[in-house]
């Protein structure tokens, strides 16, 4: 039956208000903050997560890092650095996937982590196409959907709301 299938919830909302095990970041090789999500993320977190970033160093992009969530709601901030979209010659698709996929291994390394909370990495300032990045990132989340209690994707706009519902309904 369809609705007991394990699937993806699409939510409209700031990812740093959500009450979940897990958020994860698009955050960038350096750890050290940046605008969009990531910086939401370190404001809602307060100081303690920079040094935190700090202590961890540098994250190749595909990678995912994890730390606590400081004063989030979320006890674990996955920090997980996307591609910067350059024409999409440079494996930017393949290190996407990737991305979202080193996030959920490390998700898979704390027990604790039952429900796990994801932005639409790389679509900001990094520039993907968003309806590539919500297929990517939606089939990626779906077929690991069961191995969780909750997997949210948190987008921010109307338009990703209708882009991401859309997409997930439409998967092969
Ligand atoms: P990147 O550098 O990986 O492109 P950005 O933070 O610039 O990351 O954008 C990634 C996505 O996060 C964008 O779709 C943006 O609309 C969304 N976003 C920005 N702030 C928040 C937030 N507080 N909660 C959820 N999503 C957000």
């Amino acid at each position: 039956m369809p609705g007991l299938v394990p699937s993806v919830e699409v939510v409209r909302t700031d990812i740093t208000a959500l009450a979940v095990d897990a958020i994860v970041n698009a955050a960038n090789s350096s750890l050290l903050g940046g605008g969009g999500v990531d910086g939401a993320i370190h404001r809602a977190a307060g100081p303690e997560l920079l040094a935190a970033c700090r202590r961890v160093g540098r994250c190749h992009t595909g990678q995912a890092v994890l730390t606590p969530g400081f004063r989030l709601k979320a006890r674990f901030v996955i920090h997980a650095v996307g591609p910067v979209w350059n024409g999409g010659g440079s494996g930017e698709r393949e290190l996407l996937r990737r991305t979202y996929l080193s996030a959920l291994g490390v998700a898979r390394t704390e027990p604790e982590i039952r429900s796990i909370a994801f932005p639409a990495i790389s679509t900001g300032a990094y520039g993907f196409p968003r309806e590539e990045a919500a297929r990517i990132a939606l089939e990626v989340l779906r077929d690991h959907a069961r191995e969780f209690d909750r997997i949210v994707a948190a987008v921010f706009t109307e338009a990703d709301l209708a882009l991401y519902r859309d997409t997930l309904a439409a998967l092969p």
